[in-house]
């Protein structure tokens, strides 16, 4: 695929093409790594147009290095609060208390250091250190691995080992050594806005002429489907207790992202942030959320009658699918448990919580008299 004087056309027309119409992105502005770094983290499972204000009103709050590094972890979850997968942002705050610890506070410029860093792969390194530091390495996720498959007609799933290796490898050669940052950029921008997964617009490609897949009419067929991982069906149950204040109890997230939740029951996809009591439930979803809350609060002496159902919440997770039974819960004072915060029903998002949580709370609120 593509190469000789062929190649050398190709990463003309390429790079030519993404400097004249490239996105203006606020990432795009800056060769700081610490931006660079921020950037790709997030768009890591988020798109383009989510991520922006969010890269924003991080570095608001975080212009730098050591402000992330020494800020609450609470803090760090709350500004990524809604953009979900929050092992993302943990592994951030902790890449950036190693990088002030080992490295003076400057992202390393090494493919084995920048590797050794939480939350760092090959993708994200490369793309780093070729953008900040003009390092010769070639971006291969998604996005690329489609456009390369397309550009040479590959067939087959893709993200198996050997035809990652491969594609990794013609990444490799097709580099443009001069701008690697660019030329990465370049690759990622084909695949975000023309190499689309649905309808690629060939006609409007720069590199067109060189495309196999379009010279034998089988763009759009291309990558051929992965097999799909089995869904899982998860139901959980949820106690979103009330008093008369309209507030409600919220239970912490471990301290330890690692650690495992501090109740058997409790779902860690759930308590890796602030949430209500949840547990995984089969069978009588009210009878086992009464045996968890009498074992959990054994002062507040809640009874069956006092559970209101609020309805069933979807939610999906990578494979898994969720169903939530939440329960309204009314009492004269929220339990007092170590740890657990008591918040305004309608504004729980002053603390870290999933999306997920959001949701539970919302239907949960339409339940609560307006007049408290
Ligand atoms: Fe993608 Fe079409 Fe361009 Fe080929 S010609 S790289 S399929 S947009």
């Amino acid at each position: 695929m593509i190469e000789g004087r062929e190649l050398a056309n190709f990463r003309k027309q390429l790079l030519g093409w993404f400097r004249q119409f490239q996105r203006d992105l606020p990432w795009r502005r800056t060769t700081d790594p610490y931006r660079i770094w921020l950037s790709e983290i997030m768009l890591q499972q988020t798109r383009v147009a989510a991520a922006i204000p969010y890269y924003e009103r991080f570095l608001e709050q975080f212009p730098d290095v050591h402000a992330l590094a020494t800020a609450p972890q609470e803090e760090v979850l709350r500004l990524w609060s809604g953009l979900g997968y929050y092992s993302r942002a943990r592994n951030l705050q902790k890449t950036a208390q190693q990088i002030v610890a080992k490295h003076g506070g400057q992202f390393p410029a090494h493919l084995e250091d920048a590797l050794a860093l939480p939350g760092i792969g090959n993708y994200t390194a490369a793309a780093i250190l070729s953008i900040a530091f003009g390092e010769k390495l070639a971006v291969l996720d998604g996005n690329v691995a489609r456009v390369l498959a397309r550009l040479g007609a590959v067939r087959g799933d893709l993200r198996e080992s050997k035809p990652w290796q491969d594609l990794q490898k013609t990444a490799d050669r097709l580099l443009e050594q001069q701008s690697p940052g660019d030329w990465n950029q370049a690759m990622m921008e084909l695949g975000a806005t023309l190499c689309t997964p649905k309808s690629p617009q060939c006609l409007l490609c720069p590199v067109m002429q060189f495309c196999e897949s379009r010279k034998l009419g089988i763009a759009e067929s291309l990558p051929e489907k992965r097999r799909k991982r089995a869904t899982v069906e998860v139901t959980l149950a949820a106690a979103v207790f009330t008093d008369r204040k309209g507030r409600t109890l919220l239970l912490p997230p471990p301290k330890d992202a690692g650690e495992k939740a501090s109740a058997d029951h409790v779902p860690t996809l759930v308590s890796k942030m602030w949430h209500f009591p949840t547990l995984s439930v089969t069978g009588d979803p009210a009878g086992n959320l009464l045996a968890f809350l009498r074992k959990q609060f054994p002062n507040a002496q809640i009874t069956k009658p006092q559970l209101t159902p609020v309805g069933k919440i979807r939610h999906a997770v990578t494979y898994r699918a969720i169903t939530i039974l939440p329960f309204l819960i009314e009492l004269k004072s929220l339990p007092r448990i170590s740890g657990a915060k008591h918040v305004p029903l309608s504004d729980i998002s002053s603390l870290p919580v999933s999306n997920l949580t959001r949701k539970v709370a919302r239907a949960a609120l339409a339940l609560v008299p307006a007049n408290r």
